[in-house]
Formats: C-alpha cells, sequence, structure tokens
C-alpha cells in the first residue's frame, strides 16, 4: 500500500527529505503523499522512512491504495526506470 498523512500533520518539515522516491510534497495545508511515487520505501529501505521521523505518527497505510509487495516492488522499479530517462 501507499502511505497517506493525515490532518494531525504538523508541517515540521523532517519526512519529505527522507522520501527516497521523492513522494512527499507539501500541499495546500500539509505535507501529502503521490501515491504513485510511494512504495512504501520498498526497493530502498526495510521500513517507511517517512513512518521512522514522523513525531506525531501522523501517516498510516492509504486504504485506497491497496498493494502487495510485489506490486510495491514493481512501482519501485518503474520509478528507477523513469529516473534513467
Ligand atoms: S513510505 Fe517511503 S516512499 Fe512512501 S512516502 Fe514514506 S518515505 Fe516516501
Ligand atoms: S513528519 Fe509527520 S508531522 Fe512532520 S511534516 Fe511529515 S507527516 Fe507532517
Amino acid at each position: 500500500m501507499a502511505l497517506m498523512i493525515t490532518d494531525e500533520c504538523i508541517n515540521c518539515d523532517v519526512c519529505e527529505p527522507e522520501c527516497p522516491n521523492e513522494a512527499i510534497y507539501l500541499g495546500p495545508q500539509i505535507y501529502e503523499i503521490n501515491p504513485d511515487k510511494c512504495t512504501e520505501c520498498v526497493g530502498h529501505f526495510d521500513e517507511p522512512q517517512c513512518v521512522q521521523v514522523c513525531p506525531v505518527a501522523c501517516i498510516p497505510v492509504n486504504p485506497q491504495r491497496v498493494e502487495n509487495r510485489e506490486t510495491l516492488m514493481q512501482k519501485y522499479l518503474r520509478l528507477q526506470a523513469d529516473a534513467a530517462h
């Protein structure tokens, strides 16, 4: 699954630079995650890096984006291919 940021976000800025896929960005009110880019850090790290650093634990899985590990790995590979161009 991709992860999402809830409205408990305090805009502390620490998660955005930790994302290896540049999936996190500052939206109109709070930080947001682009589900097309979030692999739950599969391909890069064992644990989601944003969840590790978030001080208010406001980054749950996105129930709209149920994806298994294989799908996340395919997303990772696609993102790597896109980045190479
Ligand atoms: S889980 Fe990983 S890839 Fe997804 S938003 Fe967090 S840091 Fe980025
Ligand atoms: S680390 Fe958590 S509180 Fe800080 S900006 Fe990211 S989602 Fe928001």
